[in-house]
């Protein structure tokens, strides 16, 4: 067979019917092109970025960043395979980046290899929720109290943790504007401003949940923005008088309350070891809460008496064993102080 060999018209080496070979059009076209600068907005205060309009809180660092944005704005041919890029940034000012980016790849068959420049500038600008927490704006307040008493140290260090945990999972969401702007403590209970109605509901279903009691919601009109009424709204929470943990005596004998619901309280009768639903109106008095208990170690046992050692004073005390209960010198066991009596937990 004849084959019939042509030549590239360009360089003159061997090519395919005669056409321009990989070489001479790779290097006639520019296949690497990089915008003189990518512009992005940043907020100064929560490193929040604007896209597209909306805002949106980074998950990555800044540097990263830069690296995306190149990468994305740079103009490659279609037709480049295997494509390496290596970004290398510079910072000039806290606003700008320098950032030189090489590529290498294949071309039309050809091993090429380029390099651009560009520059990266952040803009400022503050967010929408960092503009709304400055501007005092909140859209509902939790107000959480107790039922005939304060919510003890212990609620209100609860309630902040649950109200904050709620926070972080709505952010994590995606809700950027579901913000606690403040968390107050006062006389009679602690008061949780929020920047969304949702947050405000959630929290308020939360501690209730964890820690017993109901809420109710109060609107209030504040205004109107574009023809749609706001409103406030306050949810107003109230825990139940005795919680869950506290140790208390009905009829005479210590219980540790271990769920509430309305009036009625699942108890752990410490003497028993039984667990009972008892009417919040039998209730003679609160003796303590299961948290303000310390380990005690046990010294010696007589019968159904134990002998215990005050880790705070080094001295022994006896305390009656509950039905049941397998105690043996050398272990250590919950102990509440009431008055001078001890109640051995659980
Ligand atoms: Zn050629
Ligand atoms: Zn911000």
């Amino acid at each position: 067979m004849d084959i019939k060999e042509t030549f590239c018209p360009l360089c003159g080496k061997p090519s395919l019917e005669g056409e321009v070979c990989g070489q001479c059009r790779a290097e006639k076209t520019r296949w690497l092109e990089c915008p003189p600068r990518v512009t992005t907005v940043i907020c100064p205060t929560c490193g929040a970025r604007k896209e597209a309009g909306g805002w949106s809180d980074l998950k990555v660092e800044r540097d990263e960043l830069a690296r995306q944005l190149i990468t994305r704005m740079v103009r490659l041919h279609p037709d480049l395979r295997d494509i390496r890029m290596t970004i290398t940034l510079d910072e000039i000012s806290v606003n700008r980046n320098r950032a030189e980016c090489q590529v290498s790849g294949t071309l039309f068959g050809v091993p090429v290899e380029g390099s651009c420049a560009t520059e990266v500038e952040w803009k400022r600008e503050q967010c929408n929720r960092c503009s709304r927490i400055s501007g005092s704006y909140y859209e509902g307040v939790v107000q959480v109290r107790a039922t005939g008493r304060r919510p003890s140290p212990r609620e209100v260090e609860e309630t902040t943790r649950i109200a904050c945990a709620v926070e972080a999972s709505m952010m994590e969401s995606g809700e950027r504007l579901s913000f606690i702007s403040r968390i107050e403590e006062h006389r009679d209970g602690i008061d949780i401003t929020v920047g969304s109605q949702r947050l405000g509901s959630e929290i308020a279903a939360a501690i209730s949940r964890d820690l017993g009691g109901r809420f109710t919601t109060h609107p209030k009109l504040v205004g109107e923005k574009a023809g749609r009424q706001i409103f406030r709204i306050t949810y107003s929470l109230r825990l139940p008088r005795y919680s869950r943990g506290d140790v208390l005596i009905v009829g005479g004998r210590y219980m540790e309350v271990l769920g509430v619901d309305g009036r009625q309280l699942r108890c752990l009768d410490h003497s028993s070891g039984q667990v009972r639903s008892v009417p919040e109106r039998q209730v003679e008095r609160r003796a303590g809460h299961k948290g303000d208990a310390a380990a005690w170690m046990v010294a010696f046992r007589d019968a159904d008496l134990l002998g215990v050692l005050d880790p705070s004073t080094g001295v022994t005390k006896e305390v009656k064993i509950p039905r049941g209960r397998e105690i043996c010198p050398g272990t250590a066991v919950r102990i509440l102080k009431d008055g001078d009596r001890l109640v051995l937990l659980e």
